[in-house]
């Protein structure tokens, strides 16, 4: 894999050219997250006024909410160039250093998954970020030496699902943190419209409401079930998305009123079917389940926790009462006896 691709870290997939399509490009049309979109606005037109770069900026949130789409429309508005690559693709303090001499003044660097860069390469960014500089080594062996080069002044937006894990240095060394929410409905709906009209896929409002409701708060999940729904309806229907058609594919896809998908199902039952509701660690429910530990860190522990189905303990993860009533489950109680809510 190319350490830098200028237009998307991602591999391209049969979805890809879908996601290019519906993209938005400009701050205003990219619904949600409003209190980031205010802040941003300021910066935007401060940094203009000032004909300065934008301040290093980080992007944190769970998956599928908007960071990359976001550094895409900071570039835009601001009229640069956007280079994009990620933290474990960049393996050698060279190939950072390449990447930052090759950016133009005022030029975007975007680091998706900024938490897994490795710690040398984490350390030639922190006088790029600072002094705009880099160490270049020159020769090799007992003879090489290191030279500073100077960089063209540029703005890095670093992406993370794990702001946690960010080491303290890196995080100082960005001017803003940017922490996306989960969509509502009613800004997931305004999202999947703009995509069906943007494809030309007919859907009316309670089709869209429909898929809203049941995408976790997620844009790409929202566009994910819109194209789902749209090979549906164009197979079993007319290829209009109506709320009966978008309920046929969900039901289809297995996922539930609250969104919920096979693996989130399958995480909360076996929490409560083999580990009495908690706590259980991490690793161990991994194993249990047959998912990476970090898939269920960052894609569905966030969702689960917010929609107040679990909770992260010192002990590890403990199912709460309401994810008990969602499967129509009772609740076990502390004297042995079973609780119907
Ligand atoms: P992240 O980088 O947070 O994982 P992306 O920026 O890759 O998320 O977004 C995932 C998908 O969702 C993309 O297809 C993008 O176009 C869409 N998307 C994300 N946020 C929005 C939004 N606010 N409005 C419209 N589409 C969005």
């Amino acid at each position: 894999m190319p350490i830098e691709e200028v237009i998307s870290p991602r591999p391209m997939d049969d979805d890809g050219q879908f996601d290019e399509r519906i993209r938005p490009l400009r701050l205003e049309d990219f619904p949600g997250q409003e209190p980031i979109k205010e802040r941003l606005r300021i910066a935007i037109a401060a940094a203009k006024l000032r004909q300065e770069p934008l301040d290093h900026l980080l992007l944190s949130g769970p998956p599928g909410l908007g960071k990359t789409t976001l550094a895409r429309i900071l570039a835009n508005e601001m009229g640069v160039n956007i280079k994009a690559t990620s933290g474990p693709v960049i393996e050698r303090q060279a190939d950072l250093s390449a990447l930052l001499t090759s950016l133009d003044e005022f030029d975007v660097l975007f680091i998706d998954e900024i938490h897994r860069l490795n710690h040398a390469v984490e350390e030639t960014l922190y006088s790029a970020m600072e002094d705009f500089e880099v160490d270049i080594l020159l020769g090799k062996g007992p003879t090489a030496r290191s030279m500073k080069i100077g960089l063209k002044p540029f703005t890095l937006i670093g992406a993370t699902t794990r702001e946690g894990l960010l080491t303290p240095p890196l995080r100082a060394r960005f001017g803003d943190t940017c922490r996306f929410d989960f969509y509502s409905s009613e800004e997931l709906e305004t999202i999947l419209l703009r995509s069906a009209r943007i494809l030309d896929v007919p859907t009316d409002q309670e089709g869209a409401l429909e898929l809203a409701a049941r995408s976790r708060g997620t844009a790409r999940i929202a566009n994910r079930l819109l194209r789902r729904a749209r090979d549906y309806a164009q197979v079993k229907g007319d290829g209009f998305i109506t709320r009966e058609i978008a309920m046929q594919a969900l039901r289809m896809l297995d996922i539930d009123e609250l969104g919920l998908d096979k693996m989130d199902k399958l995480i909360l039952r076996t929490i409560i079917e083999k580990f009495g509701g908690g706590p259980v660690g991490v690793g161990s429910l991994a194993v249990a389940v047959a998912e990476e530990r970090q898939t269920l860190e960052d894609v569905h522990e966030p969702f689960l926790i917010q929609i107040g189905f679990m909770k992260r303990t010192q002990q590890g993860r403990v199912v709460t009462p309401a994810a008990y009533r969602h499967f129509g489950m009772s609740i076990p109680r502390p004297d042995g006896q079973d609780a119907m809510f």
